[in-house]
């Protein structure tokens, strides 16, 4: 019948009108995003255990894992760096981690002015200074937990 699409329309339209209205006024209202949605990360650097995984799961190379080998032979790690402008987001760093060092969180606004602003560091977590032993390093290790 002719005239039934905007018949049909119509009637969506004045469904919609009086039902809830669902859109939110961001950046004003902050949308409640579910605990487990994957916006930024998290790092923890007491659970690291510089095993690089997390670094050869990624398929951008946006993880950098730096680390000595203490007397025992243990990594210990030094600095941890993500250069999130290249991320894809697609967690296999998160799967890949043995020790649930690296988390999402879902902190999901990241934009910068250049892509320096958008590289998420944990640096200086062990260093040898001259005159350090490697013990005295290993106890500094786990500067706490930073976020982005
Ligand atoms: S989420 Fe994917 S692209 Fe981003 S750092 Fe992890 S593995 Fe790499
Ligand atoms: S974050 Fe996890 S996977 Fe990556 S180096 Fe640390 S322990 Fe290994």
């Amino acid at each position: 019948m002719f005239g039934q699409g905007l018949v049909k329309g119509l009637s969506i339209t004045i469904k919609r009108f009086f039902q809830k209205k669902i859109t939110e006024k961001y950046p004003e209202v902050k949308p409640k995003l579910p605990a487990r949605s994957h916006g930024s990360f998290d790092f923890c650097a007491e659970k690291c255990i510089a095993c690089n995984l997390c670094a050869d799961a990624c398929p951008n190379s946006v993880i950098k894992v730096d680390y000595f080998k203490n007397e025992q032979g243990k990594r210990v790690l030094e600095n941890y760096r993500m250069n999130i402008c290249y991320c894809l987001f697609c967690g296999l760093c998160i799967e890949a981690c043995p020790t649930k060092a690296l988390n999402s969180k879902p902190d999901f606004e990241l934009a910068g002015f250049s892509k320096d602003d958008v590289v998420a560091s944990w640096e200086g977590i062990a260093r040898r200074n001259e005159g350090e032993t490697a013990e005295d390093a290993v106890n500094k290790t786990g500067s706490g937990q930073q976020e982005v």
